[in-house]
C-alpha cells in the first residue's frame, strides 16, 4: 500500500513516532493508502522549520518572486490534473467531475494569489503638519492552516496560497478522512521553487495534531475551517497564546424563490446547491424556502429531479457519490431518522446504482417537505444530500425563516424584482448572497466567509489576502 509522507523543512518524513493511518475509499470501505499519524513533535519540527524559513530566504523574498513560486505552483498543479482529481476522487469520494473542478480552483488560488502577491499596498495617513504616517503591512509570521476532508484541495489553495502570498511560513494539518491532494501538491512546493520550510505539512488526527497546532505558541495566526464545535475549541486553544483566528464553520444556507422567478433558471441551482459533493458543502444549499402560491408545484417539480438522481463510486461521474465515512453516513441517517419520526414527509429519493460496491457510504438525495422551521433538524447541519423545503406568505416570513439558524453563511434570492432583491441582499444574514444564482465553493474572486456560528474572518479574494496580514503604524516627525 502506498505511503504518503509529510513534508517538513523541505523533507518527506514519516511521524516523528512512525505510526500510520489507513485511507480508506469511501467509494468500498477499504483501505487504499497510508498517511503519517502526526503527533505534537512533528507539529513543533514544522513550526521550526517555518519559523527559520520565515526569518531566512522566504522572509526576505520580494513578494514578485514570490508570486512568481505561487504561479509556478499552479502549473504544476495543472499539469497534473486528472492524476489528482482522481486523487481527490478516491480519498473523498465526490463523483470524479467534481474533483475536477476542486483541482481546477485549487490552481486558480495559487495563480491568483501569486499575481496578487506584489499587489498589497500598505497606505500613507494624512496627519499632523510635519509628519508621514504609514500604515504597513506585514505578515504575521508563521501561520497555522486546519483544514476539513469535504473540500481538501480547494481548502488548502485557499488558505495556504493566501498565506504564502503574504509571506507568511505556512504549517498545515489536513483533515485525517481525505488529505491526499494536500500532501501531494505540497511535494511539489520545492519543483516550483519554494525554500524549505516555507510551507510545511502534518497529517494526524484532529485531537492530537490538530490540538497541538492550535494551542502551540510558536504560531502567529491560525486559520481554521470546519465544525462549529472544533471550532470554539481551538479558537480558545489559540487564545491562550493571543493568536488572532480565523473560523470558517458550517451553514444551514436558505435558497429563497419567489413566484416571480424564472424557475427554468432556478431549478438546476437548487438541486446543485444541495448535490455538489453529496451535501458536504459548509455553503451547501440545503433549505429551499417557496412562496406559497408556487410551493407544491415547485415541490413536484423538484421532486421529479430528485428521483432521477442517480448515485455510485465517484469513479463513475454519477450526480452523487458516497458521504466521507460511516460516521459521517451514520450522522446523516441519525438526523434523517429523526425528522422522520416526527412525521416530516420524504417527497422524494433518488437511486443507488445496482452494483455500487458493499461497503460503500452510498446516501442516495432526499427532498424532505413539510418541516416544521424550529425542528432540530431544520436547524443543524446534515451535512448530506438532504434538500428540505420550507413554505412561506411574503417578504417578511421569507427573511424570518431564512434568518431563524444559528448560522448565516451564504444564501439565495430567485426573484424578478429588482427592488425585493436588494431588499433581500440587505435583511438575510449572510456572508454571501446571491441574486438569480447560487455560488457553492466559487468564485477566487469573492470574499467568503461566515457571519453568526458560521465563523467570522473572511477568505479568497483581495480581502484573504488582507486577513494574512497585521498593519504597523509608523508615524515619522520630520518637521
Ligand atoms: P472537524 O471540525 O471535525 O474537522 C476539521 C479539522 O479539524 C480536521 O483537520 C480535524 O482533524 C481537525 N480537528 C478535529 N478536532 C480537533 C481538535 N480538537 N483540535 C484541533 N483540530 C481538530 O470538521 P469536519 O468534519 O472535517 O468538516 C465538516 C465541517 O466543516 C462542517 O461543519 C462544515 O460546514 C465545515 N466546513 C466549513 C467550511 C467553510 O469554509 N465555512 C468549509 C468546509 C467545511
Amino acid at each position: 500500500m502506498t505511503f504518503i509522507a509529510n513534508l517538513i523543512d523541505g523533507v518527506a518524513r514519516p511521524a516523528a513516532g512512525g505510526a500510520t493511518l489507513p485511507v480508506i475509499d469511501p467509494a468500498d470501505g477499504q483501505p487504499f493508502s497510508e498517511i503519517a499519524k502526526g503527533t505534537a513533535a512533528d507539529i513543533d519540527l514544522a513550526i521550526a522549520a517555518a519559523r527559520r524559513a520565515y526569518q531566512g530566504a522566504w522572509g526576505r523574498m520580494p513578494a514578485f518572486e514570490r508570486g512568481r513560486i505561487l504561479s509556478r505552483l499552479s502549473g504544476l498543479i495543472l499539469a497534473r490534473h486528472q492524476e489528482l482529481a482522481e486523487l481527490e476522487t478516491h480519498d473523498t469520494g465526490k463523483p470524479i467531475q467534481q474533483a475536477r473542478n476542486d483541482i481546477t480552483a485549487c490552481a486558480r488560488y495559487f495563480e491568483f494569489y501569486g499575481g496578487a502577491a506584489d499587489k498589497l499596498h500598505g497606505e500613507t495617513i494624512p496627519y499632523l503638519d510635519g509628519y508621514t504616517v504609514l500604515a504597513l503591512r506585514e505578515p504575521f509570521g508563521v501561520t497555522g492552516h486546519i483544514i476539513p476532508w469535504n473540500y481538501p484541495a480547494q481548502i488548502f489553495g485557499r488558505t495556504v496560497a493566501a498565506s504564502l502570498a503574504a509571506g507568511n511560513a505556512c504549517v498545515v494539518k489536513p483533515a485525517e478522512d481525505a488529505c491526499l491532494t494536500p500532501l501531494r501538491i505540497s511535494a511539489l512546493a520545492a519543483e516550483a521553487g519554494l525554500p524549505a520550510g516555507a510551507l510545511n505539512i502534518v497529517s494526524g488526527l484532529g485531537a492530537e495534531a490538530g490540538a497541538a497546532l492550535a494551542a502551540h505558541p510558536g504560531i502567529n495566526h491560525l486559520s481554521f475551517t470546519g465544525s462549529p464545535a472544533v471550532g470554539t475549541i481551538v479558537a480558545q486553544a489559540a487564545a491562550a497564546n493571543h493568536v488572532p483566528v480565523t473560523l470558517e464553520l458550517g451553514g444551514k444556507s436558505p435558497q429563497i424563490v419567489f413566484a416571480d422567478a424564472d424557475l427554468d433558471q432556478a431549478e438546476p441551482f437548487l438541486v446543485n446547491a444541495i448535490l455538489q459533493n453529496a451535501g458536504q458543502t459548509c455553503s451547501a444549499g440545503s433549505r429551499v424556502l417557496i412562496e406559497r402560491p408556487i410551493y407544491d408545484s415547485l415541490v413536484e417539480r423538484l421532486s421529479g429531479t430528485f428521483s432521477k438522481l442517480v448515485t455510485g463510486p465517484g469513479m463513475r461521474g454519477l450526480d452523487c457519490g458516497p458521504l466521507i465515512s460511516r460516521k459521517q453516513f451514520d450522522r446523516v441517517t441519525g438526523m434523517v431518522d429523526r425528522a422522520l419520526a416526527d412525521r416530516v414527509q420524504v417527497a422524494a429519493r433518488g437511486k443507488l446504482v445496482p452494483d455500487a460496491p458493499n461497503g460503500g457510504f452510498y446516501f442516495p438525495p432526499m427532498l424532505l417537505a413539510d418541516m416544521p422551521v424550529d425542528h432540530p433538524v431544520a436547524q443543524q447541519e446534515i451535512f448530506g444530500p438532504v434538500l428540505t423545503a420550507f413554505v412561506f406568505a411574503d417578504e417578511d416570513e421569507a427573511v424570518r425563516v431564512a434568518n431563524a439558524t444559528p448560522f448565516g453563511l451564504v444564501a439565495s434570492v430567485w426573484t424578478r424584482d429588482g427592488a425585493r432583491q436588494l431588499r433581500l441582499a440587505k435583511r438575510v444574514i449572510a456572508g454571501q448572497v446571491f441574486i438569480n444564482n447560487y455560488g457553492a465553493g466559487g468564485g477566487v474572486e469573492l470574499p467568503f466567509g461566515g457571519m453568526k456560528h458560521s465563523g467570522y474572518g473572511r477568505e479568497k479574494a483581495f480581502e484573504g489576502l488582507r486577513g494574512y496580514t497585521q498593519v504597523k503604524t509608523v508615524a515619522i516627525r520630520h518637521g
